[in-house]
């Protein structure tokens, strides 16, 4: 038996790939083969596999890198044994990993940047759930030093990422998801006093909401809990998610204020992972000052003989991506993120601008004063014989992956899609991609589609099954 097996893996070896015996069958799917096969055969038939998903460089739906250097690649790879928990058998990269935490609180004007508190997460979910834990510590702390009550926290927010759902459910805190009204795309000031209540933990700010790219206007959002603070006395403080815009902002929008030089913004959590230029795996959440982290939620590892603070929802999990940042940080510096975004920021203008010269379509957002995105809909109004999941799918026979899906409530009538322009999407790219959108709207103005089932292509949190169905209850 076992010499077979010597064998057959040594045959392998030799032999083509395609010809050799694993490749003449279908690859398992529910059990651990029995025996093992050559290492380049499984590269190839694995790699082979992976041909069916979308090319990652056409899809514009995504936030995510999906264009590094060489040298990322290097490291990354370089990093592969690199356990960024095991702070005292790899302190460099510890160190690595602080240095980034303290680059971004200075790049998010924490006042004393150099003494803040913050870490790296997987992502913005990871990070959003840190930032939402330590509002509700918080909270609560002072409840139970008043005598009050503390079973029933919630958080008020505009149209926010799933991953905000998960920390109202996962963490038992009720979500007050305000509606888009009157013509809105995101939180306003004016929601706060209707939503608002002692129990409010906190109020969830974003900067480039996932539905739009626009941003909800954080400083003003901190004026009205001002003055809420002044008249009825709740003093609610803001965490800002800026996933994307934490990025975006401090390069291109420096007049903005939407960060820690707003005083009640105690925590920021962004992705390096999107338009932090990271390889997919980092996320950051930093808070305003140490004191804004209540000491309850932090465990302490070895590091260099010492101990090290950490907070965190994971153990073990690879160092490269933060790594990664810390080269990115490096490599471009202040000027190389502000030449990428601002390229990225005039290609999502010129887009717009293209795609309100299209007949049957609106802008909703023209990527000017938030991210580099562009949301537009149909006309309101006429009969187009076409919905845009069509157009989406029409387009998807050419690679392009573009998301299309409705607005969040109040506005769930209307449907939207959406294209990210990021790191690695060209001028030139784009313009295929608009030549592509007119053939389609061509096409189907010529074919409509009167039954059409084409449904929402959108993967980034737009729907949460409510409790009741998850449990199976109807
Ligand atoms: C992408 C996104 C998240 C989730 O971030 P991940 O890094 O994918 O975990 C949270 N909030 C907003 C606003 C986002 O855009």
């Amino acid at each position: 038996m076992a010499l077979h097996q010597t064998v057959e893996a040594h045959d392998e070896a030799i032999e083509d790939v395609y010809s050799a015996g694993s490749s003449q069958r279908r690859l398992p799917k529910f059990r651990l083969p029995e025996h093992s096969t050559a290492p380049s055969a499984a590269y190839n038939l694995v790699r082979d596999e992976l041909l069916l998903d979308g090319n990652s460089r056409q899809n514009l739906a995504t936030f995510c890198t999906t264009w590094v250097e060489p040298e990322v690649q290097k490291l990354m790879a370089d990093a592969v044994d690199k356990n960024m928990i095991d702070k005292d058998e790899y302190p460099q990269t510890a160190e690595i990993e602080n240095r980034c935490v303290h680059m971004i609180a200075d790049l998010w004007h924490a006042p004393k940047s150099w003494d803040t508190i913050g870490c790296s997460t997987t992502g913005s979910s990871e990070a959003s759930m840190l930032g939402g834990l330590a509002l509700k510590w918080r909270w609560k702390k002072k409840r139970e030093a008043a005598g009050l009550s503390t079973d029933k926290p919630n958080f008020v927010c505009g149209p926010v990422q799933i991953c905000w759902k998960k920390f109202a459910r996962y963490f038992d805190v009720e979500i007050r998801e305000v509606p888009l009204r009157d013509g809105a795309l995101g939180l306003q000031p004016h929601d706060l006093r209707e939503f608002c209540d002692e129990n409010t933990i906190g109020v969830v700010a974003t900067l480039g909401v996932t539905f739009t790219g626009i941003y909800e206007p954080v400083a003003a959002l901190a004026r009205e809990l001002d003055a809420m603070q002044r008249d009825i006395g709740l003093d609610i403080p803001i965490h800002v998610d800026a996933a994307s815009g934490g990025f975006v902002a401090p390069f291109i929008q420096r007049e903005l204020d939407w960060d820690f030089t707003i005083d009640r913004v105690k925590s920021i959590n962004a992705s390096g992972h999107k338009y932090g230029l990271a390889p997919l795996g980092v996320g950051w959440v930093v808070w305003r000052s140490k004191a804004d982290l209540p000491e309850d939620l932090i465990f302490y590892v070895d590091y260099l003989g010492g101990n090290m603070a950490t907070f965190a929802l994971n153990f073990s999990r690879p160092g490269g991506e933060i790594i990664a940042q810390y080269y990115n940080f490096l490599r471009l510096g202040r000027e190389g993120y502000t030449r990428i975004q601002q390229a990225c920021s005039d290609t999502a203008q010129w887009l717009a601008a293209e795609i309100a010269k299209i007949g049957p379509l609106e802008l909703v957002y023209d990527g000017k004063d938030g991210l580099p995105a562009v949301c537009y809909k149909l006309k309101d109004g006429e009969a187009h014989g076409f919905t845009l999941y069509d157009l989406s799918e029409r387009v998807r026979m050419r690679g392009w992956q573009i998301a299309s899906y409705p607005l969040p409530a109040d506005r769930q009538q209307v449907v939207v899609q959406r294209v990210l322009i990021r790191h690695g999407v060209s001028r030139d790219l784009i313009g295929l991609l608009l030549d592509d959108l007119r053939r389609g709207i061509d096409y189907l103005r010529q074919n409509p589609v009167p039954n059409s089932d084409a449904g929402p292509t959108f993967s980034h949190g737009a729907h949460v099954v409510p409790l009741k169905d998850a449990r199976g209850r109807v």
